[in-house]
């Protein structure tokens, strides 16, 4: 069982998406590329949202055979464990090893020795065709990256054989994940991880490593672009050798996991793979979503009740729900609205984000409308302007209704003793 040399990873939470999302590779396809499809959803998302993952076989059956699509598509147990993979081995052919939590936990020194001796032939300045510097090998050098990854490498051979058993060899794709963690692989660390697999004779046609910065959920890529480009380039021609060198299956490509659309590294990896003629697996999350919350909240009336109410919901859910993403997740907690502030706004734009308030001198206040009010008589009480006031509140217009409730950054001066 082999992917096509593109592929996509389809993330889809609610499971509503997958004709639209289908139509949208075909479209591609009709180009003339050819993507396999995959529909892809972790455990922890299976449990956020009440499904089970022959749901999601269940949706890419159905939308392959509403569009018609004739080309391979698979179903990705995504983020899997030996205590998670048990309900995804029926119904997936994709499965994603996850073995981060092993990254640093201890092996036997006699597994690490033996591993270090294994790469003998690799020690000193090690070339791999197409990089611009060659790799310092030295047995500190293996010795650290052994300590580091062994275990991690045993998980997935162990994985990897309880889905043998379960399914026989060759019956599905076998990917390694390394992305949630904090700290990412360098090159030389990517070599060896490969070289531990196919020892262990995990025969991985993709692999998930953590690049250098930020893959959060729903913002695009934050980080230094020309060290990704760097790293990413690097990656692919590490993947390239190992292939050769180890041994490990031909098709053997990256699996990017973008969390979100990553609109500012696409057209890097775009080149870079067009460059050296190699493969790639883009794994998008499911967070197609949050970008409808964003439509129903711009759409007002009715739809921006029930984003309020999503809004106030989560808000209230918080820990609970960005707990298992605490690596992918940055959110500020100082810049999110109350639940009473977003109760009572009228409406949510994307207008100019309110200034950002750093002066000692300024307090936050809420000024209630009552009847006769203007916004000119407001700003002159405040000492501030109407314009302000409209950006800080989003306002289209400078109508304002009796109740209304405007946040107001003015000086402690104006402020003192106001009503
Ligand atoms: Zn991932």
């Amino acid at each position: 069982m082999q992917l096509e040399k593109l592929s996509i990873g389809i993330g889809d939470r609610f499971s509503h998406q997958g004709e639209a999302q289908l139509r949208a590779i075909m479209k591609a396809n009709e180009k003339g590329l050819s993507i396999s499809p995959v529909w892809n959803k972790s455990n922890r998302e299976h449990q956020l949202v009440h499904t089970v993952p022959t749901d999601v076989r269940q949706e890419a059956d159905a939308a392959v055979k509403a569009l018609g699509f004739k080309g391979k598509y698979f179903v990705d147990a995504d983020h899997i464990n030996m205590t998670t993979v048990a309900p995804f081995v029926d119904c997936s052919d994709f499965f994603t090893l996850d073995v981060a939590a092993f990254i640093g936990k201890e092996s036997s020194p006699e597994a690490i020795g033996s591993f270090v001796t294994s790469c003998y032939k690799y020690m000193g300045e090690l070339q791999v065709p197409g990089l611009d510097h060659t790799m310092h090998v030295t047995e500190a050098v293996l010795e650290k990256i052994a300590h580091k990854f062994l275990a991690a490498t045993s998980q997935a051979a162990e994985i990897y054989k309880f889905l043998v058993e379960k399914k026989g060899a060759g019956n599905f794709i076998t990917e390694v994940s390394m992305d949630e963690v904090e700290t990412p692989q360098t090159p030389i660390d990517m070599l060896f991880i490969l070289k531990m697999l196919a020892d262990k004779g995990v025969p991985a046609q993709t692999i998930a490593p953590k690049f250098t910065g930020r893959f959060n959920k729903g913002v695009d890529y934050r980080g230094d672009l020309k060290q990704f480009a760097k790293e990413f380039e690097e990656d692919v021609l590490v993947i390239d050798f190992a292939v050769k060198e180890f041994g490990l299956p031909k098709e053997l490509k990256l699996s990017i996991h973008s969390g979100s659309d990553k609109f500012s590294i696409y057209p890097i990896m775009a080149e870079v793979i067009k460059k050296h003629d190699k493969g790639l697996h883009l794994k998008t999350a499911g967070t197609t979503w949050l970008e409808e919350v964003i439509g129903l909240a711009k759409a007002g009336g009715e739809a921006l009740e029930l984003a309020k109410d999503i809004y106030i919901e989560s808000l209230g859910r918080k820990e609970e729900l960005c707990g298992p993403y605490a690596d992918v997740i940055d959110i500020d907690m100082s810049k999110l609205p109350t639940p009473a502030e977003v109760q009572a706004s009228r409406q949510i734009s994307d207008a100019s984000p309110a200034p950002s308030i750093d002066e000692g001198d300024l307090v936050r206040l809420t000024h209630r409308v009552r009847r006769g009010d203007t916004l000119s008589g407001i700003a002159r009480a405040y000492r501030t302007s109407v314009s302000a006031i409209r950006s800080w509140n989003k306002l289209r217009s400078t109508r304002l209704m009796p109740g209304d409730r405007l946040t107001i950054y003015a000086s402690r001066s104006a402020s003192a003793g106001d009503r």
